[in-house]
């Protein structure tokens, strides 16, 4: 069988007056953006609920299915005939015709789920269940009924358009892009924070991104790298403003000036303070990490108190749960991990200590940091002023 459409099943709950038009036009916005790089026209378009996609011309069918299953807010994807209405009899014969091409082997249990979202159409829902059900049975007897658990839903909807389906796909859950605000990204070359950012945008937040990096000590692969991983992330995300950040004099200095069981952590404070200063130019609402409790020295609670004093934006840590395993799977499953473990220098494994705090105070540490006070504040404007910003698309994946 081959389909032309997809009817777009999504999550309703909670979903009133003007938040319901946001998330839909939202929808509406990521499928068509997402189907951009599909071979095919397409037509996307709402109606009572759903959010239809019909194919204009030939299009790739498994291609348009990836990009429909990489949108945040779809909870069900259902190939679809979409048709008009002429009459109950011309209706059962496409679904009887559609049930013989779809299913060469038809032993197998089906009930009929019809919905009539449009009075005016001569049977009820209940009518074209039982009218429907008997002609398949009558065509096809291997076929056998079961309303409770059956093996196929032979779903009929009649709204302004006409549709039916018996197949379906899960979607991502979540919310669409673009729904819940924009929040900053602390995006590392590592596994963990391209998830982090996969996780925030599945509750509808854009996002904008940081990395900081320090040449010569990591190079140009490292840093490719990191705008590789944006490019699969705003598969799902949407596109992300990447900052680059030169961060070698100012890791220079706390190299110099500070304990260096220390320098993790005082790194990470002064990350904090300029991803939030872009945070603030873009107009994020909140910054992302992609850490996890006790997952290393720098992320126990006494270290995650210190790295979070330095920010006033809330921080928002959406792995804080997560065993490196899960985010391990989840990498693999968005397609982020073969990238991530590429083997280039990180700024922070570079000037890491060998034994760094485990417990760090926020008293010392601060005290620590005032050893910086003559070169901190132009330090840091250089690192603003000397930032790139790169707009990331996502890449082309077929
Ligand atoms: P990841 O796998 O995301 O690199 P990690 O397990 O290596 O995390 P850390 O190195 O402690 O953990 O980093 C914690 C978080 O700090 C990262 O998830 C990321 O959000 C942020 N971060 C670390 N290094 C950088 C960097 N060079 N640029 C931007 N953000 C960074
Ligand atoms: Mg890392």
């Amino acid at each position: 069988m081959s389909y032309q459409a997809f009817v777009i099943k999504y999550g309703e709950i909670g979903l009133k007056g003007k938040n319901r038009h946001l998330f839909e036009d939202a929808l509406v916005h990521n499928i068509t953006a997402n189907l951009k790089n599909v071979d095919g026209e397409f037509r996307v378009d709402r109606e009572q609920g759903r959010v239809y996609v019909e194919a204009l011309s030939e299009f790739d069918y498994e291609g348009a299915l990836e990009a429909l299953q990489r949108v945040f807010g779809i909870v069900e994807i259902c190939p679809a005939v979409l048709t008009e209405d002429n009459g109950f009899d011309q209706l059962s014969d496409e679904i009887l015709s559609y049930l013989d091409e779809t299913y060469s082997d038809k032993n197998f249990t089906f009930k009929v789920l019809a919905k009539r979202g449009r009075k005016n159409y001569p049977m009820n829902s209940q009518e074209i269940n039982m009218e429907l059900g008997g002609r398949i049975l009558d065509r096809f007897p291997e076929m056998k009924v079961d309303v409770h658990t059956p093996e196929k839903e032979i779903h009929v909807e009649i709204r302004e358009k006409i549709s039916f389906y018996s197949e379906k796909f899960k979607g991502l859950g979540g919310m669409p892009v673009g729904t819940n605000g924009k929040a900053m990204l602390l995006l590392s070359g590592g596994i963990d924070s391209p998830v982090a950012g996969y996780m925030i945008a599945k509750r509808g937040v854009s996002i904008d991104a940081t990395y900081f990096h320090a040449p010569p000590y990591t190079s140009e692969r490292a840093k490719q790298k990191v705008v590789d991983l944006a490019k699969i992330v705003a598969r799902y995300s949407g596109p992300i403003r990447l900052h680059v950040i030169n961060f070698t004099d100012i890791q220079l200095a706390i190299y110099e000036k500070c304990p260096h069981d220390e320098l993790t952590i005082i790194m990470r404070r002064y990350m904090m303070y300029l991803a939030e200063h872009f945070a603030r130019e873009d107009g994020d609402m909140g910054l992302v990490t992609g850490e996890s409790i006790g997952q290393v020295a720098s992320q126990t609670m006494q270290s995650l108190y210190c790295t979070n004093e330095a920010a006033t934006m809330p921080v928002f840590r959406p792995l804080i749960g997560f065993d490196k395993q899960e985010i391990i799977d989840r990498s693999l499953q968005i397609g982020t991990y073969e990238t991530s473990i590429l083997p280039f220098e990180d700024c922070c494994t570079i000037f890491v200590a060998k034994h760094p705090v485990t417990k760090p105070r926020l008293d010392v540490i601060k005290k620590s940091e005032q050893n910086l006070n003559e070169v901190i504040d132009d330090l840091m404007k250089q690192a603003i002023e000397t930032a790139e910003t790169i707009l990331v698309e996502a890449e082309d994946v077929r």
